[in-house]
Formats: structure tokens, sequence, C-alpha cells
């Protein structure tokens, strides 16, 4: 077990046979998993004092409920799942009669493409024209898509992340997105102005964690974009939850993960897991979500599945 910790992971599913090196160990975490940075974010404050809200606590009597739920697709490292999780939930939330929207935030625009529509020229971000002006109906009924522009990069650069642009983006933003019972907003995979903007406009926080090494390294720097902003609009955003995406039940070290991730954030790790499956990297190439490319691959199972949850979870 733990040489298959110390080992490098492939994204093929086959773990190197090399020497690992020495593993770094945090006694005051017992944790072997965690990134030096989240264990440091650990030793100073320990979880249970995050406000990391849990969806049950969400659904106590008295707590507001939100008219639209609007989830950030977020976590600042890039080849997690989070464009696959938008797409394919937004797909699996629309078929289930929801009204849905898709936003694509990352300027390399892969959730657009990867429902087969062209990234928009001119953002409504960028030219503060009304959202509405530049939606595109998806194939399937009840969805809907705001495709994401190359023309963001200008965004992160000129608003430089700063608080007074974060409320003004997102308040235009929020302006369009009340008419829908569901909106999944796809970040790019950084902290920047783009992630605080969706952030600032959501209701809740979906984190697609991948199942490797380090898996999550960096995570404290985004619990605290996120504690941020949840201090600043308090009952307004929450962690809604983690999905574990590319899941090898065969691999000792997707099962670890697993382990230290539900250690370490409890109740809000949802219990379906996505599994690796080729069809699921291979439908963005005939412009689909999985769930129309292929219903029967495991894949497209599993977001169904996350979709019950995510309804169930309200
Ligand atoms: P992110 O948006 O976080 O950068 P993506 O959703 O683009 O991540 O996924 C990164 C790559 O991994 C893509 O090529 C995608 O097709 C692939 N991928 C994502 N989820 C799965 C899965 N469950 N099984 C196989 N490949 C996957
Ligand atoms: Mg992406």
């Amino acid at each position: 077990m733990r040489a298959m910790l110390g080992a490098k992971f492939c994204p093929f599913g086959t773990v190197s046979r090399e020497t690992p090196p020495p593993r770094p160990t945090y006694p005051a975490l017992g944790s072997r998993m965690l990134a030096p940075d989240l264990a440091v974010e650990f030793a100073i404050q320990p979880i249970r004092g995050v406000r990391l809200q849990s969806r049950r606590a969400e659904n106590a009597p008295g707590k507001e409920k939100w008219v639209s739920r609007i989830l950030c697709v977020a976590n600042q490292k890039g080849g997690v799942g989070k464009t696959t999780t938008a797409i394919n939930l937004a797909v699996a939330l629309a078929k289930s009669g929801k009204r849905t929207l898709l936003v694509d935030l990352d300027p390399q625009c892969n959730a657009t493409t990867g429902l087969g529509h062209e990234p928009t020229g001119s953002h409504p971000l960028v030219s503060r024209q009304p959202l509405k002006d530049s939606l595109r109906t998806a194939e399937i009924s009840k969805l809907e898509i705001l495709p994401g522009s190359r023309s963001f990069k200008d965004i992160e650069i000129l608003a430089g992340g700063e608080l007074s642009q974060t409320a003004t983006l997102s308040q235009h933003l929020a302006s369009g997105l009340s008419a829908y019972d569901f909106v999944l907003i796809d970040c790019p995979p950084s902290l920047g102005q783009l992630t605080k903007t969706a952030l600032a406009s959501s209701t809740e926080v979906l984190m697609p964690i991948q199942c490797e090494y380090f898996a999550m390294e960096g995570l404290a720097q985004m619990i605290e974009v996120i504690r941020g902003v949840m201090e600043r609009r308090p009952n307004r955003l929450r962690f809604g939850g983690i999905v574990l995406t590319m899941y090898d039940h065969s691999l000792e070290l997707t099962r670890e993960v697993d382990e230290e991730v539900r250690d370490f954030f409890g109740e809000i790790v949802y219990k379906t897991v996505i599994p690796r499956d080729v069809a699921v990297s291979e439908a963005p190439s005939h412009g689909r979500s999985v769930i129309d490319y292929a219903p029967r691959a495991r894949g497209a199972r599993a977001y169904v599945e996350l979709c019950m949850e995510v309804l169930n979870s309200e």
C-alpha cells in the first residue's frame, strides 16, 4: 500500500514500478494524501472550524430557499473533470425536466464546444450586454447554453481579481440566471477573476476532485477564496459538494484518495463517484454529452446517478 502511495499515477490506469520517493507524512493529521498546503491549513484551522456548510445544514428550518440553484463547478486544478461534470450534469438535469442553463466561463470554451457549439466573439460579461442576447438552445429540451469566449482573457487581465470588479461582474452575470431551476457554471482552472465572479454569483460550489496522487493539492487556497466569498455574502453560498472523478475501483490509489477525501470533507462528498470511462472522454468530440453519446456507458449512468443525488440534496 505504501509503495502504491509513492508511485506515480498514470492517466491510463497503470502504476509505475519505479522505486517511490519517500512520502512525507503529517503526523498531526495522521494523513498521507493531503497536500502540504492543505495540511498546513488544516493544522492552523481545523476543518470543522471552516464554514463548509453541508447540504443537511442548508435544509435546516428557517433557512432561505433559493429559486435557482446556481452550481459553480470549480477547482483551480486543470484536468480534474470540471467541464465534463458541468456538461453531463447539466444534460442530466435538463433531461429530468429541470430548466437548466450551462454557463461556460472558461476561455478554453470546452463546455461550449463539447456540446457542439461555437464560442462567442464578444461575451456579455465583457460587453455588458444582456445575457439573454447570447443564449443558445441546446439539442436537449430545457437546456440552454451561455457560450464561452476567448475574450475572457481580457477580464482576467483588466479586472485582476479586484473586489469591486467581482461585484460588478457577478451582478451582471446573476441578473440573467433567475429564470432557471439549475445553472451550472464551468470555471477555468484558476483562482482568477472569472472563478471569483462565478463564486460570487452562485448558491453552491460543486468541486470535482480527481482520484490521483496529491488530489487535494492547492485546495487550501481554493477554500480560502470560497470562505472569502461566503463571508461577504453570508447564507448565500455554500459548499454544496465534492464529486470524485476518474474513479478506478481496481486501483488502490483511488480507494486511498476516496478514503482521505471523505475523512477530510465528510458528508459533503457525494456518494456517487464518476468512473474513468473512455466513453466519457470520447463524447465531447461528437459534440454530445456521454448521456446522449453512450447512454449505457458506466460514465453516463454515473452522471445520471449524480443528478439524482443533486436533486435529492435540495
Ligand atoms: P477540467 O475541466 O477540470 O480541466 P475536463 O472535464 O476537461 O477537466 O477533463 C479533463 C480530461 O479528462 C478530458 O480529456 C476529459 O475528456 C477526460 N475525462 C474527464 N472525466 C473522465 C472520465 N470519467 N473518464 C475518462 N476521461 C475523463
Ligand atoms: Mg475545463
